[in-house]
Protein backbone atom coordinates (compact mmCIF):
# COMPACT_ATOMS: atom_id res chain seq x y z
CA UNK A 1 0.00 0.00 0.00
CA UNK A 2 1.03 3.33 -0.69
CA UNK A 3 2.33 5.77 1.68
CA UNK A 4 2.09 10.07 1.91
CA UNK A 5 4.44 12.01 2.96
CA UNK A 6 2.59 15.43 3.06
CA UNK A 7 5.43 18.17 3.46
CA UNK A 8 4.13 21.73 4.69
CA UNK A 9 5.93 25.26 5.45
CA UNK A 10 5.60 27.40 8.21
CA UNK A 11 6.73 31.12 8.87
CA UNK A 12 8.11 32.27 5.82
CA UNK A 13 8.57 30.92 2.24
CA UNK A 14 12.23 29.82 0.80
CA UNK A 15 13.27 27.59 3.66
CA UNK A 16 14.02 24.82 0.79
CA UNK A 17 11.25 23.38 0.90
CA UNK A 18 11.74 21.96 -2.26
CA UNK A 19 15.22 20.68 -1.31
CA UNK A 20 13.76 18.92 1.86
CA UNK A 21 11.35 16.48 -0.15
CA UNK A 22 13.67 15.93 -2.71
CA UNK A 23 16.41 14.88 -0.20
CA UNK A 24 13.65 12.75 1.45
CA UNK A 25 12.50 11.33 -2.15
CA UNK A 26 16.52 10.78 -2.29
CA UNK A 27 17.14 8.76 1.12
CA UNK A 28 13.73 7.08 0.79
CA UNK A 29 15.05 5.95 -2.84
CA UNK A 30 18.50 4.72 -1.46
CA UNK A 31 16.56 2.62 0.85
CA UNK A 32 15.28 0.48 -1.99
CA UNK A 33 11.53 2.14 -1.98
CA UNK A 34 9.50 3.49 -4.90
CA UNK A 35 8.96 7.45 -4.86
CA UNK A 36 7.22 9.95 -6.60
CA UNK A 37 6.22 13.49 -6.16
CA UNK A 38 3.43 16.09 -6.03
CA UNK A 39 3.88 19.64 -6.28
CA UNK A 40 0.67 21.38 -5.27
CA UNK A 41 0.66 25.16 -5.97
CA UNK A 42 -1.82 27.46 -4.92
CA UNK A 43 -2.24 29.83 -7.86
CA UNK A 44 -4.88 30.29 -10.13
CA UNK A 45 -2.34 29.45 -13.54
CA UNK A 46 -2.73 26.42 -14.77
CA UNK A 47 1.41 26.47 -14.70
CA UNK A 48 4.12 28.69 -14.60
CA UNK A 49 4.57 28.98 -18.43
CA UNK A 50 2.79 32.27 -18.81
CA UNK A 51 4.42 33.61 -15.49
CA UNK A 52 7.62 35.88 -15.71
CA UNK A 53 10.99 34.26 -14.52
CA UNK A 54 11.50 37.32 -11.96
CA UNK A 55 8.34 36.61 -10.18
CA UNK A 56 8.23 32.87 -9.84
CA UNK A 57 11.87 31.79 -11.11
CA UNK A 58 12.69 29.01 -13.78
CA UNK A 59 10.02 27.01 -15.48
CA UNK A 60 11.11 23.76 -15.42
CA UNK A 61 10.31 21.47 -18.57
CA UNK A 62 9.95 17.90 -18.44
CA UNK A 63 10.03 15.12 -20.94
CA UNK A 64 6.18 15.30 -21.72
CA UNK A 65 6.86 18.80 -22.34
CA UNK A 66 4.82 20.12 -18.80
CA UNK A 67 5.96 23.54 -17.72
CA UNK A 68 6.29 23.11 -14.49
CA UNK A 69 7.51 24.16 -11.22
CA UNK A 70 11.40 24.30 -10.43
CA UNK A 71 11.04 21.90 -7.62
CA UNK A 72 10.35 19.29 -10.08
CA UNK A 73 13.68 19.98 -10.95
CA UNK A 74 14.98 19.39 -7.59
CA UNK A 75 13.31 16.12 -7.32
CA UNK A 76 14.43 15.11 -10.74
CA UNK A 77 18.25 15.78 -9.77
CA UNK A 78 18.03 14.38 -6.61
CA UNK A 79 16.20 11.27 -7.47
CA UNK A 80 16.84 10.43 -11.08
CA UNK A 81 12.98 9.96 -11.43
CA UNK A 82 11.70 10.98 -14.36
CA UNK A 83 8.64 14.11 -13.69
CA UNK A 84 5.90 14.65 -16.02
CA UNK A 85 2.36 16.89 -16.21
CA UNK A 86 0.95 14.98 -13.37
CA UNK A 87 3.61 15.76 -10.87
CA UNK A 88 2.81 19.08 -10.22
CA UNK A 89 -1.20 20.49 -9.67
CA UNK A 90 -1.99 24.15 -9.97
CA UNK A 91 -5.14 25.68 -7.91
CA UNK A 92 -5.77 26.60 -11.77
CA UNK A 93 -6.02 23.28 -12.82
CA UNK A 94 -8.06 21.80 -10.54
CA UNK A 95 -10.67 24.60 -10.66
CA UNK A 96 -9.99 24.25 -14.52
CA UNK A 97 -10.94 20.46 -14.24
CA UNK A 98 -14.41 21.29 -11.75
CA UNK A 99 -15.63 24.00 -13.71
CA UNK A 100 -15.30 21.40 -17.02
CA UNK A 101 -17.18 18.90 -15.35
CA UNK A 102 -19.72 21.20 -14.01
CA UNK A 103 -20.11 22.98 -17.47
CA UNK A 104 -20.69 18.96 -18.78
CA UNK A 105 -23.27 17.91 -16.45
CA UNK A 106 -21.66 15.92 -14.01
CA UNK A 107 -22.91 17.57 -10.82
CA UNK A 108 -25.97 17.78 -11.97
CA UNK A 109 -28.39 19.02 -9.30
CA UNK A 110 -25.41 19.64 -6.69
CA UNK A 111 -24.29 22.86 -5.66
CA UNK A 112 -20.14 23.06 -6.38
CA UNK A 113 -17.80 23.51 -3.62
CA UNK A 114 -14.66 23.87 -1.95
CA UNK A 115 -15.48 21.22 0.14
CA UNK A 116 -16.03 18.39 -1.10
CA UNK A 117 -15.78 18.89 -5.36
CA UNK A 118 -12.66 20.86 -4.91
CA UNK A 119 -10.72 18.96 -2.47
CA UNK A 120 -11.81 15.79 -4.04
CA UNK A 121 -10.43 16.76 -7.05
CA UNK A 122 -7.27 16.91 -5.31
CA UNK A 123 -7.16 13.72 -3.33
CA UNK A 124 -7.67 12.56 -6.92
CA UNK A 125 -4.66 14.34 -8.38
CA UNK A 126 -2.70 13.09 -5.12
CA UNK A 127 -4.27 9.19 -5.63
CA UNK A 128 -3.33 9.34 -9.42
CA UNK A 129 0.53 10.07 -8.81
CA UNK A 130 0.67 7.77 -6.33
CA UNK A 131 -0.34 4.72 -8.08
CA UNK A 132 2.06 1.66 -7.86
CA UNK A 133 5.41 3.53 -5.59
CA UNK A 134 5.91 2.87 -2.42
CA UNK A 135 5.88 6.71 -1.08
CA UNK A 136 4.30 9.69 -2.46
CA UNK A 137 5.97 12.71 -1.16
CA UNK A 138 3.21 15.93 -1.34
CA UNK A 139 4.87 19.15 -1.14
CA UNK A 140 2.27 21.44 -0.47
CA UNK A 141 3.18 25.20 -1.72
CA UNK A 142 2.91 28.70 -0.05
CA UNK A 143 3.01 29.05 3.67
CA UNK A 144 0.53 27.98 6.59
CA UNK A 145 -1.67 30.79 6.88
CA UNK A 146 -2.12 31.79 3.89
CA UNK A 147 -5.10 31.83 2.52
CA UNK A 148 -5.05 30.21 -1.07
CA UNK A 149 -3.03 27.05 0.42
CA UNK A 150 -6.29 26.36 2.01
CA UNK A 151 -8.18 23.53 0.09
CA UNK A 152 -4.74 21.74 -0.25
CA UNK A 153 -4.39 21.06 3.44
CA UNK A 154 -7.99 20.55 3.92
CA UNK A 155 -7.11 17.46 1.13
CA UNK A 156 -3.82 16.82 3.16
CA UNK A 157 -5.77 16.21 6.20
CA UNK A 158 -8.54 14.01 5.06
CA UNK A 159 -5.81 11.64 4.10
CA UNK A 160 -5.32 10.96 7.57
CA UNK A 161 -9.16 10.50 8.12
CA UNK A 162 -9.38 8.25 5.17
CA UNK A 163 -6.17 5.71 5.51
CA UNK A 164 -5.08 3.33 8.25
CA UNK A 165 -2.68 4.72 11.28
CA UNK A 166 0.73 4.33 9.74
CA UNK A 167 0.17 5.32 6.01
CA UNK A 168 0.27 9.12 6.19
CA UNK A 169 2.82 11.16 7.49
CA UNK A 170 2.98 15.32 7.93
CA UNK A 171 6.58 16.85 7.66
CA UNK A 172 6.23 20.54 8.81
CA UNK A 173 9.31 22.52 7.67
CA UNK A 174 10.05 25.55 10.01
CA UNK A 175 12.21 28.27 11.13
CA UNK A 176 14.35 28.89 14.19
CA UNK A 177 16.06 32.09 13.89
CA UNK A 178 19.07 33.01 16.17
CA UNK A 179 18.42 36.25 17.59
CA UNK A 180 21.24 38.51 17.66
CA UNK A 181 20.26 40.90 20.53
CA UNK A 182 19.14 38.22 22.55
CA UNK A 183 22.37 35.76 21.99
CA UNK A 184 19.60 32.76 21.33
CA UNK A 185 17.63 30.87 19.23
CA UNK A 186 13.57 31.21 19.20
CA UNK A 187 11.06 28.47 18.93
CA UNK A 188 8.02 31.37 18.80
CA UNK A 189 8.14 31.57 14.97
CA UNK A 190 7.87 27.17 15.49
CA UNK A 191 5.50 27.21 18.35
CA UNK A 192 2.94 29.79 16.04
CA UNK A 193 3.26 27.83 12.76
CA UNK A 194 2.74 24.45 14.37
CA UNK A 195 -0.68 25.96 15.77
CA UNK A 196 -1.49 27.45 12.54
CA UNK A 197 -1.14 24.17 11.05
CA UNK A 198 -3.32 22.39 14.17
CA UNK A 199 -6.16 25.19 13.16
CA UNK A 200 -6.72 23.36 9.93
CA UNK A 201 -6.65 19.89 11.59
CA UNK A 202 -3.56 18.83 10.22
CA UNK A 203 -0.88 17.60 13.71
CA UNK A 204 2.65 17.51 12.67
CA UNK A 205 4.72 14.51 12.99
CA UNK A 206 8.04 15.73 12.35
CA UNK A 207 9.47 19.41 12.15
CA UNK A 208 12.43 19.71 10.29
CA UNK A 209 13.45 23.32 12.00
CA UNK A 210 15.64 25.45 9.42
CA UNK A 211 18.59 27.27 11.43
CA UNK A 212 21.87 28.46 11.03
CA UNK A 213 23.44 26.44 13.93
CA UNK A 214 22.84 23.34 15.70
CA UNK A 215 19.74 22.88 18.05
CA UNK A 216 20.76 22.83 21.24
CA UNK A 217 19.00 19.31 23.42
CA UNK A 218 16.89 21.29 26.04
CA UNK A 219 15.30 23.92 22.94
CA UNK A 220 14.61 19.93 20.78
CA UNK A 221 12.83 19.26 24.07
CA UNK A 222 10.81 22.48 24.70
CA UNK A 223 9.97 22.31 20.63
CA UNK A 224 8.79 18.92 21.60
CA UNK A 225 6.80 19.54 24.09
CA UNK A 226 5.07 22.65 22.83
CA UNK A 227 4.27 20.97 19.57
CA UNK A 228 3.71 18.01 20.70
CA UNK A 229 5.83 16.20 18.08
CA UNK A 230 8.35 13.28 19.58
CA UNK A 231 11.93 14.49 20.10
CA UNK A 232 13.21 12.42 18.30
CA UNK A 233 11.27 13.91 15.21
CA UNK A 234 12.54 17.58 15.78
CA UNK A 235 15.15 17.49 13.17
CA UNK A 236 17.53 20.18 13.01
CA UNK A 237 18.14 21.47 9.11
CA UNK A 238 21.15 23.43 9.28
CA UNK A 239 22.34 25.86 6.60
CA UNK A 240 25.06 24.04 4.63
CA UNK A 241 27.36 24.46 1.83
CA UNK A 242 25.77 22.76 -1.04
CA UNK A 243 22.58 21.66 -1.57
CA UNK A 244 23.57 18.09 -2.07
CA UNK A 245 24.52 18.01 1.51
CA UNK A 246 20.98 18.47 2.30
CA UNK A 247 20.04 14.50 2.21
CA UNK A 248 23.38 13.93 4.08
CA UNK A 249 22.43 15.75 7.35
CA UNK A 250 18.46 14.99 7.31
CA UNK A 251 20.40 11.26 7.55
CA UNK A 252 22.50 12.18 10.23
CA UNK A 253 19.11 13.27 12.07
CA UNK A 254 17.80 10.44 11.57
CA UNK A 255 15.11 11.58 9.56
CA UNK A 256 14.23 8.54 7.10
CA UNK A 257 14.95 6.24 9.97
CA UNK A 258 12.08 7.51 11.54
CA UNK A 259 9.65 7.88 8.28
CA UNK A 260 10.68 4.42 7.83
CA UNK A 261 9.61 3.52 11.41
CA UNK A 262 6.19 5.73 11.33
CA UNK A 263 5.48 4.36 8.01
CA UNK A 264 6.14 0.80 8.90
CA UNK A 265 8.23 0.28 5.69
CA UNK A 266 10.30 -2.26 5.20
CA UNK A 267 13.05 -0.85 3.82
CA UNK A 268 17.17 -1.56 4.33
CA UNK A 269 19.24 0.95 5.31
CA UNK A 270 20.92 3.60 2.75
CA UNK A 271 23.86 3.48 0.69
CA UNK A 272 25.54 6.63 0.07
CA UNK A 273 28.80 6.55 -0.34
CA UNK A 274 28.39 7.89 -4.17
CA UNK A 275 26.56 10.46 -2.72
CA UNK A 276 29.34 11.72 -0.23
CA UNK A 277 31.65 11.48 -3.04
CA UNK A 278 29.96 13.78 -4.89
CA UNK A 279 29.76 16.61 -2.08
CA UNK A 280 33.74 15.57 -1.27
CA UNK A 281 34.05 16.97 -4.86
CA UNK A 282 31.62 19.66 -4.73
CA UNK A 283 33.44 21.14 -1.77
CA UNK A 284 37.15 20.14 -2.73
CA UNK A 285 37.81 21.43 -6.04
CA UNK A 286 41.27 20.81 -7.89
CA UNK A 287 41.03 24.01 -10.15
CA UNK A 288 38.52 26.55 -11.14
CA UNK A 289 36.84 28.35 -13.80
CA UNK A 290 34.72 31.74 -14.30
CA UNK A 291 32.11 32.01 -16.58
CA UNK A 292 30.10 34.89 -17.38
CA UNK A 293 26.17 34.36 -17.81
CA UNK A 294 25.34 37.16 -19.90
CA UNK A 295 21.47 37.01 -19.29
CA UNK A 296 17.89 39.36 -18.90
CA UNK A 297 16.91 37.62 -15.43
CA UNK A 298 20.01 38.00 -13.56
CA UNK A 299 18.23 39.78 -10.59
CA UNK A 300 16.79 36.88 -9.36
CA UNK A 301 19.02 33.79 -8.72
CA UNK A 302 15.87 31.15 -9.11
CA UNK A 303 15.33 32.02 -12.61
CA UNK A 304 18.57 30.17 -13.88
CA UNK A 305 17.92 27.10 -11.64
CA UNK A 306 19.16 24.23 -13.69
CA UNK A 307 21.58 26.24 -15.37
CA UNK A 308 22.91 26.34 -12.17
CA UNK A 309 22.88 23.74 -11.22
CA UNK A 310 24.06 21.98 -14.57
CA UNK A 311 27.40 23.82 -13.80
CA UNK A 312 27.88 22.61 -10.56
CA UNK A 313 27.54 18.73 -12.58
CA UNK A 314 30.12 19.98 -14.78
CA UNK A 315 32.45 21.15 -12.56
CA UNK A 316 32.30 17.81 -10.60
CA UNK A 317 32.77 16.27 -14.03
CA UNK A 318 36.33 18.39 -14.24
CA UNK A 319 37.40 18.28 -10.97
CA UNK A 320 36.99 21.99 -10.79
CA UNK A 321 34.55 24.97 -9.10
CA UNK A 322 32.38 26.89 -11.80
CA UNK A 323 32.27 30.36 -10.64
CA UNK A 324 29.47 31.94 -12.11
CA UNK A 325 28.76 35.69 -12.84
CA UNK A 326 25.63 37.01 -14.16
CA UNK A 327 25.70 39.70 -15.86
CA UNK A 328 22.38 41.97 -16.75
CA UNK A 329 23.34 42.13 -20.47
CA UNK A 330 21.34 45.62 -21.26
CA UNK A 331 24.67 47.08 -19.22
CA UNK A 332 26.81 46.20 -22.06
CA UNK A 333 25.24 48.37 -24.33
CA UNK A 334 26.24 51.56 -23.13
CA UNK A 335 29.70 50.04 -23.66
CA UNK A 336 32.69 50.57 -26.64
CA UNK A 337 34.64 47.87 -27.63
CA UNK A 338 37.32 48.32 -24.64
CA UNK A 339 35.21 48.52 -22.34
CA UNK A 340 33.34 45.53 -23.34
CA UNK A 341 36.51 43.81 -23.49
CA UNK A 342 37.56 44.59 -20.08
CA UNK A 343 34.20 43.69 -18.61
CA UNK A 344 34.57 40.61 -20.00
CA UNK A 345 38.10 39.59 -19.98
CA UNK A 346 38.08 38.16 -16.60
CA UNK A 347 35.52 35.24 -17.76
CA UNK A 348 37.26 31.81 -19.32
CA UNK A 349 33.50 31.23 -21.05
CA UNK A 350 31.00 33.12 -21.79
CA UNK A 351 27.70 31.56 -21.88
CA UNK A 352 23.74 33.34 -23.06
CA UNK A 353 21.15 31.08 -21.42
CA UNK A 354 17.64 31.06 -22.75
CA UNK A 355 15.47 33.90 -22.39
CA UNK A 356 12.30 35.54 -24.05
CA UNK A 357 11.62 39.30 -25.82
CA UNK A 358 14.24 42.12 -27.24
CA UNK A 359 14.93 43.48 -23.90
CA UNK A 360 19.15 43.49 -23.64
CA UNK A 361 19.60 41.54 -27.24
CA UNK A 362 22.08 44.08 -28.38
CA UNK A 363 24.40 43.73 -25.03
CA UNK A 364 23.80 39.73 -25.62
CA UNK A 365 25.18 40.30 -29.45
CA UNK A 366 28.18 42.29 -28.89
CA UNK A 367 29.13 39.58 -25.64
CA UNK A 368 29.05 36.83 -28.26
CA UNK A 369 31.31 38.69 -30.79
CA UNK A 370 33.85 39.03 -27.89
CA UNK A 371 33.99 35.76 -27.33
CA UNK A 372 33.92 34.40 -31.39
CA UNK A 373 36.90 37.14 -31.71
CA UNK A 374 38.20 36.43 -29.44
CA UNK A 375 38.33 32.33 -29.05
CA UNK A 376 36.99 32.51 -25.83
CA UNK A 377 34.12 29.67 -25.52
CA UNK A 378 30.93 29.74 -25.82
CA UNK A 379 27.71 28.60 -25.36
CA UNK A 380 24.13 29.70 -25.78
CA UNK A 381 21.13 28.36 -25.12
CA UNK A 382 17.98 28.10 -26.87
CA UNK A 383 17.62 31.88 -27.08
CA UNK A 384 21.47 31.86 -26.76
CA UNK A 385 21.73 30.10 -30.08
CA UNK A 386 19.23 32.47 -31.67
CA UNK A 387 21.16 35.09 -30.36
CA UNK A 388 24.71 33.80 -31.80
CA UNK A 389 23.02 33.27 -35.59
CA UNK A 390 21.85 36.42 -35.56
CA UNK A 391 25.58 37.84 -34.48
CA UNK A 392 27.24 35.91 -37.07
CA UNK A 393 24.71 37.01 -39.94
CA UNK A 394 25.53 40.20 -39.16
CA UNK A 395 29.20 40.26 -38.49
CA UNK A 396 30.53 37.28 -40.76
CA UNK A 397 27.69 37.09 -43.31
CA UNK A 398 27.21 40.84 -44.04
CA UNK A 399 23.63 40.82 -43.42
CA UNK A 400 23.35 44.03 -41.62
CA UNK A 401 19.82 43.72 -40.86
CA UNK A 402 19.69 40.22 -39.74
CA UNK A 403 17.43 39.69 -36.55
CA UNK A 404 14.54 37.34 -35.18
CA UNK A 405 11.35 38.44 -36.33
CA UNK A 406 10.62 37.69 -32.49
CA UNK A 407 12.25 41.26 -31.70
CA UNK A 408 11.75 42.56 -35.14
CA UNK A 409 9.17 41.40 -37.37
CA UNK A 410 9.69 43.91 -40.62
CA UNK A 411 13.42 42.63 -40.77
CA UNK A 412 14.56 41.78 -44.47
CA UNK A 413 16.85 38.86 -42.89
CA UNK A 414 14.86 36.91 -40.46
CA UNK A 415 17.37 34.34 -39.62
CA UNK A 416 15.55 33.27 -36.57
CA UNK A 417 12.23 32.76 -37.65
CA UNK A 418 8.42 31.52 -36.59
CA UNK A 419 6.79 28.57 -38.47
CA UNK A 420 4.31 29.03 -40.66
CA UNK A 421 1.99 27.02 -38.07
CA UNK A 422 3.11 29.13 -35.40
CA UNK A 423 2.17 32.12 -36.72
CA UNK A 424 -1.81 31.66 -36.06
CA UNK A 425 -1.26 30.74 -32.58
CA UNK A 426 -2.53 33.50 -29.98
CA UNK A 427 -2.74 31.45 -27.17
CA UNK A 428 0.43 32.15 -24.91
CA UNK A 429 -0.08 28.99 -22.10
CA UNK A 430 1.38 25.50 -23.28
CA UNK A 431 1.69 26.19 -27.29
CA UNK A 432 5.54 26.35 -27.87
CA UNK A 433 7.49 23.51 -29.32
CA UNK A 434 7.71 21.52 -25.73
CA UNK A 435 8.99 18.81 -23.99
CA UNK A 436 11.31 16.07 -25.40
CA UNK A 437 12.58 15.74 -29.52
CA UNK A 438 14.78 13.50 -30.81
CA UNK A 439 18.14 15.00 -32.74
CA UNK A 440 20.38 13.42 -34.85
CA UNK A 441 23.80 14.54 -34.31
CA UNK A 442 26.35 15.09 -37.82
CA UNK A 443 29.35 13.02 -37.92
CA UNK A 444 32.42 14.74 -37.60
CA UNK A 445 31.50 17.24 -35.37
CA UNK A 446 32.05 18.60 -31.73
CA UNK A 447 28.54 17.86 -30.71
CA UNK A 448 28.81 14.68 -32.25
CA UNK A 449 31.94 13.74 -30.40
CA UNK A 450 30.51 15.35 -26.95
CA UNK A 451 27.90 12.91 -26.94
CA UNK A 452 29.50 9.88 -28.35
CA UNK A 453 26.16 9.03 -29.85
CA UNK A 454 24.51 9.31 -33.09
CA UNK A 455 20.61 10.34 -31.50
CA UNK A 456 19.97 11.97 -28.53
CA UNK A 457 16.46 13.59 -26.80
CA UNK A 458 16.43 17.22 -25.72
CA UNK A 459 14.00 18.88 -24.23
CA UNK A 460 12.59 22.16 -25.89
CA UNK A 461 10.73 25.97 -25.04
CA UNK A 462 10.22 28.01 -27.67
CA UNK A 463 8.25 29.33 -30.45
CA UNK A 464 11.04 30.55 -32.50
CA UNK A 465 13.58 28.21 -35.00
CA UNK A 466 16.94 29.30 -37.18
CA UNK A 467 15.41 29.46 -40.68
CA UNK A 468 16.58 26.91 -42.82
CA UNK A 469 16.89 29.49 -45.99
CA UNK A 470 20.06 30.71 -44.35
CA UNK A 471 21.68 27.23 -43.42
CA UNK A 472 24.13 27.00 -47.11
CA UNK A 473 25.05 30.76 -46.30
CA UNK A 474 26.05 30.01 -42.48
CA UNK A 475 27.76 27.04 -43.53
CA UNK A 476 29.62 28.26 -45.97
CA UNK A 477 30.81 31.31 -43.78
CA UNK A 478 32.03 28.93 -41.05
CA UNK A 479 29.14 28.14 -39.01
CA UNK A 480 27.43 24.64 -39.66
CA UNK A 481 24.49 22.84 -38.19
CA UNK A 482 25.26 19.74 -36.36
CA UNK A 483 22.13 18.51 -34.98
CA UNK A 484 18.74 18.42 -36.37
CA UNK A 485 15.57 16.96 -35.43
CA UNK A 486 14.49 14.22 -37.82
CA UNK A 487 10.85 14.62 -37.44
CA UNK A 488 10.67 18.74 -38.98
CA UNK A 489 14.09 18.75 -40.13
CA UNK A 490 14.52 22.13 -37.68
CA UNK A 491 18.50 22.70 -36.78
CA UNK A 492 18.90 21.78 -33.08
CA UNK A 493 22.13 22.68 -32.66
CA UNK A 494 25.03 24.94 -34.65
CA UNK A 495 29.21 25.20 -33.88
CA UNK A 496 31.82 26.90 -35.27
CA UNK A 497 34.41 24.35 -35.98
CA UNK A 498 37.20 27.13 -36.01
CA UNK A 499 36.88 27.92 -32.92
CA UNK A 500 38.38 25.94 -29.53
CA UNK A 501 34.32 26.16 -28.59
CA UNK A 502 31.43 28.09 -29.91
CA UNK A 503 28.21 26.30 -29.69
CA UNK A 504 24.37 26.75 -29.77
CA UNK A 505 21.60 24.90 -28.77
CA UNK A 506 18.39 25.38 -29.48
CA UNK A 507 16.68 22.80 -26.70
CA UNK A 508 17.77 23.33 -23.02
CA UNK A 509 20.48 20.54 -21.95
CA UNK A 510 20.35 21.77 -18.79
CA UNK A 511 17.23 20.12 -17.54
CA UNK A 512 18.36 16.95 -18.39
CA UNK A 513 21.92 17.22 -16.15
CA UNK A 514 22.30 15.28 -13.38
CA UNK A 515 24.73 15.51 -10.23
CA UNK A 516 26.45 11.84 -10.66
CA UNK A 517 26.11 12.72 -14.92
CA UNK A 518 27.07 15.66 -15.93
CA UNK A 519 25.22 17.08 -19.53
CA UNK A 520 28.26 16.29 -22.07
CA UNK A 521 27.87 19.63 -23.45
CA UNK A 522 27.88 21.16 -20.22
CA UNK A 523 30.23 18.90 -19.07
CA UNK A 524 32.86 20.02 -22.34
CA UNK A 525 32.12 23.31 -22.07
CA UNK A 526 33.34 23.25 -19.09
CA UNK A 527 36.24 21.37 -20.10
CA UNK A 528 37.20 24.24 -22.79
CA UNK A 529 37.01 27.20 -19.97
CA UNK A 530 39.31 24.87 -17.84
CA UNK A 531 41.73 24.54 -20.89
CA UNK A 532 41.72 28.53 -21.89
CA UNK A 533 42.07 29.18 -18.01
CA UNK A 534 45.15 27.43 -18.22
CA UNK A 535 46.22 28.85 -21.14
CA UNK A 536 45.64 32.69 -19.19
CA UNK A 537 47.09 31.60 -16.22
CA UNK A 538 50.11 29.25 -16.66
CA UNK A 539 50.95 27.18 -14.11
CA UNK A 540 53.95 28.38 -12.43
N1 LIG B 1 12.30 33.53 -27.18
C1 LIG B 1 12.84 32.45 -27.94
C2 LIG B 1 11.76 31.60 -28.59
O1 LIG B 1 10.63 31.63 -28.19
C3 LIG B 1 13.75 31.59 -27.09
C4 LIG B 1 13.06 30.88 -25.97
C5 LIG B 1 14.00 30.32 -24.94
O2 LIG B 1 15.16 30.75 -24.83
N2 LIG B 1 13.53 29.40 -24.14
O3 LIG B 1 12.03 30.87 -29.52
Amino acid sequence: MTRFVFITGGVLSSLGKGLAAASIGYLLKMRGLAVTFLKLDPYINIDPGTMSPFQHGEVFVTEDGAESDLDLGHYERFTDVEMGRVNNATTGQIYHRVITRERMGDYLGGTVQVIPHITDEIKNRIRTVAHGVDVAIIEVGGTVGDIESLPFLEAARQFRHDLPPGTVVYIHLTYVPFIAAAGEVKTKPTQHSVRALRDVGIQADVLLCRTDRPIPLELKRKISLFCDVKEEAVITAMDVESIYEVPLFLHQEGLDRILVRYLHLDAGEPELTDWKELVRRIKEPDAAVRIGVVGKYVSLKDSYKSLHEAFVHAGVANRARVDLEYIDSETLETMDQTGLADRLSAFDGIMVPGGFGERGIEGKISAIEYARRSHVPFFGICLGMQVAIIEFARHVCGLQEASSSEFSPQTPHPVVHLLTEQQGVNEKGGTMRLGSWPCQLREGTRARSTYSVGEIQERHRHRYELNNAYVALFEKMGMIVSGRTPKRDLAEIVEIPDHPWFVGCQFHPEFRSRPRRAHPLFRDFVGACLAAAAQRRPAL
